[in-house]
């Protein structure tokens, strides 16, 4: 996280770090000047906030002799040595190969670059001393590095620091920060220097209360700013990384402290026990016998909405435990009490699927419901709007766009968001905004099927109170997932005709990593039209991709529930939620190109119904067959698909997928709810972050709206990191 801090006049005269403009720091000039502000560091303590993205330390780097047993490695590798030679290989279409030979005392081994031009040649320098970073693969059959990261090192000095143990940062960079000069070495000089003339400035006062630093044990700021750039040695390192991950952990715990505090003491609406409506639903209409757990999560719900205050309820539940029937339960009590209730999805084909599961529920019942999605006529639309506003229409289920402007609720009293992962932290607080959750109404229930670890979802939802269904309901039998490689594929093709003659449903998965990718989506449509006019000629075949129309969408699914389509072909857009009982195989083409979470959901969408059902993860042979597996990458695969298949706990997939990816790609898209997190690791720093919520909480508890003059400061940062998403700070 990017601090800049304000402060008080200094004393002394000496001028504050914080208020220098980072060019008037020595060895800053213009051109350096303009490439720093680009990337946000603005005065000298903003260059000192530029934290190392790696270390190199002796322990670390890798003599070459040892490559090849790198080679089955998950993890990226250093080495360092001296460049032998550089060479560019004319290919023909413009397209150069790169070679570099690195040599160290144990041997020699080759860097390779496809597409290089040579401008990028010319950065490396024969005999000059290098650190070249990334994992080794079997090129050629020798163990090489393709495309490393490389930093320039200093001769004397970095090699003589390597020999005596000492610790190398590393900086991030980039193509325009090397231009002036500022590649990792560059900072490193740079940083130093102002360093070591630390004395002739003011250093900024820490924005933590002394308190929180003596009960955290927390390494002094100024200390730390120095200790996290040129750490004596790794125990240094760690406790300096500590104090700045506990900053920004702190910061997002303080930050929903505050909003949790903030809709919990203001009044909301409250409603009645359970009555008449509620308990005819449970008599009469509902199909079976709710699961404990979903009991237990009902209850928490009638007590939050009676309370008198806003609900702000998070329920976590895997996929098929029984989440919607629960909201369901939730609107019914909203209607009751007179209030309209909205439901919105992410998509539009899950709006419409949970418009027709709430209606086909709630219309026995004379409660009225409504659609409104995007790919609406206008007149449909203008009816729905007004029937909103007369209260005509009770429950709304949506899209986003239920809470645009032009939708005026009559009496909102409850909304529902499913599948909140899609939506992202951020945008949830936006739209909690928008629908008046911090104004004291209405309440807000959000569900989510992805099961993440605690420590994560307090750094996630840690404003919301969370509600577990971990139970599935009876009667479901275990899923069998299968790994299999292209020689299975006949085989794979008899089993799915069996299975649709004996009357049964099944899904054909390609991967798009980007619905916008014509190559992926060209492959997904030909081997649909394979697969309909070749393979399972006779049977029903559809296709499903994200590039139709909402209501081509919406058609081919409806078709797939009644069973008028039996083999679905798609991409991933039927990820989340889709609910089809009779579907009993899940067939995922090339599995090693999705994450294991995305597998998890898409496994979730068979065995639903009282039928065994299968799922089998395609993939090539490389992959699957130990004696064909050459590089890390591969055997990372081998070794997630694996996992996968031998377990249907969707907590330990989450936890195995989130070591191995983080939580940025863990959550996929750019709209990810994954917190803006840079140092902190949710998964691995769990320490740091208990102890981080405990002070956050603790210290909001006390002074709510920061009003301290001990928290003056921490209020600032706060307001600055988080200006606009968090305007209502500000209005208190
Ligand atoms: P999710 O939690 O993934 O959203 P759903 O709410 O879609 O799960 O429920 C999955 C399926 O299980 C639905 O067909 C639903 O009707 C059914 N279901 C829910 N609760 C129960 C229960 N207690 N007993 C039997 N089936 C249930
Ligand atoms: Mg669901």
């Amino acid at each position: 996280m990017m601090l800049s801090f304000m402060g008080t006049p200094p004393p002394e005269g000496k001028r504050l770090l914080s208020e220098i403009e980072v060019q008037y720091v020595k060895g800053v000039g213009p051109r350096r000047f303009e490439a720093l502000r680009s990337i946000g560091v603005l005065t000298a303590m903003d260059l000192l906030y530029y934290f190392p993205r790696r270390y190199l330390d002796r322990t670390r780097i890798y003599k070459i002799k040892d490559a090849a047993a790198a080679i089955l490695m998950t993890e990226e590798v250093t080495f360092v040595g001296r460049i032998k030679s550089v060479q560019v290989v004319r290919r023909g279409h413009g397209r150069n190969m790169m070679y570099i030979r690195l040599a160290d005392d144990s041997g020699t081994m080759r860097c390779v670059w496809f597409n290089a031009v040579q401008y990028f040649a010319n950065a490396f320098k024969e005999e000059e001393l290098i650190a070249f970073s990334g994992k080794v693969t079997s090129y050629q059959d020798r163990p090489c590095l393709i495309h490393p990261d490389y930093d320039h090192l200093e001769d004397e000095a970095d090699e003589a620091f390597l020999h005596t143990g000492g610790i190398i940062p590393v900086y991030p960079t980039t193509e325009a920060l090397k231009r002036v000069g500022l590649d990792s070495r560059g900072f490193r000089r740079l940083i130093k220097n102002l360093l070591n003339n630390l004395d002739l400035y003011e250093f900024p006062p820490d924005p933590f209360p002394k308190e929180i630093i003596s009960i955290n044990s927390l390494m002094d700021l100024c200390e730390a700013v120095s200790k996290i750039h040129f750490p004596k040695d790794e125990k240094e390192l760690n406790y300096s990384l500590r104090r700045f991950k506990f900053e920004e952990l702190f910061y997002l715990q303080l930050l929903l402290a505050i909003r949790r505090n903030l809709i919990r003491h203001s009044p909301g609406l409250a409603f009645k026990e359970p009555g008449a409506l509620v308990e005819k639903f449970g008599k009469e209409v509902i199909p079976f016998k709710l699961t404990e757990a979903q009991r237990n999560v009902l209850h928490e719900i009638f007590a939050d909405l009676k309370s008198g205050h806003p609900m702000y309820r998070l329920i976590q539940g895997d996929v098929g435990s029984g989440k919607t029937i629960v909201a369901l339960i939730a609107i019914l009590l909203s209607v009751e009490n007179g209030y309209q209730a909205a439901f919105m999805a992410p998509t539009e084909i899950l709006a419409a699927q949970h418009y027709a599961t709430l209606s086909r529920y709630l219309s026995p019942l004379g409660v009225e419901t409504s659609l409104l999605i995007g790919g609406q006529k206008k007149k449909v639309r203008a009816d729905v709007y007004s029937d909103i506003e007369s209260g005509r229409t009770s429950v709304v289920v949506g899209t986003h766009a239920i809470i645009q402007e032009k939708v005026k609720f009559n009496r909102l009293g409850l909304i529902v968001v499913d599948e909140q992962q899609r939506f992202g932290v951020m945008q949830r607080m936006a739209l909690q905004e928008k629908a008046g959750a911090t104004r004291g109404e209405p309440h807000l229930l959000v569900m989510t099927a992805t099961p993440i670890p605690r420590t994560l979802s307090l750094t996630i939802y840690g404003d919301l109170d969370i509600s577990l269904i971990d139970e599935m309901p009876v009667g479901r039998k275990k899923i069998r997932t299968a790994l299999r490689g292209e020689s299975s594929r006949d085989k794979l093709y008899k089993f799915v005709r069996e299975q649709v003659l004996s009357g049964r449903q099944t899904f054909i998965v390609y991967p798009l990593v980007n619905e916008t990718e014509k190559s992926d989506l060209k492959a997904a449509t030909q081997s649909f039209i394979r697969l309909r006019d070749e393979i399972f000629r006779g049977f029903k075949v559809g296709l499903i991709h994200g590039q139709m129309t909402d209501t081509e969408k919406n058609d081919i699914m409806l078709a797939f529930k009644k069973n008028a389509v039996n083999i679905l072909v798609s991409t991933t857009v039927i990820e989340v939620g889709i609910d089809v009982p009779n579907a009993t195989v899940m067939v995922i083409e090339h599995a090693d190109r999705f994450g294991l979470s995305q597998l998890h959901q898409l496994r979730g969408r068979i065995g639903r119904g009282v039928h065994q059902s299968y799922c089998i993860l395609m993939s090539e042979d490389k992959f699957l067959d130990e004696k064909k597996i050459q590089t890390s990458d591969e055997a990372t695969t081998n070794r997630r698909l694996r996992l996968f298949a031998s377990t249907d706990d969707g907590f330990k997939i989450a936890e195995y997928d989130l070591m191995l990816r983080g939580p940025g790609e863990f959550f996929g898209t750019k709209q990810s709810g994954a917190p803006p997190l840079k140092l902190a690791n949710p998964v691995r720093d769990r320490d740091i972050i208990m102890q981080a919520r405990k002070s956050a909480f603790e210290l909001a508890e006390a002074d709510p709206h920061l009003r301290d003059k001990e928290h003056e400061r921490l209020r600032e940062v706060l307001l600055r990191n988080y200006k606009d998403s968090f305007d209502f700070l500000k209005a208190n």
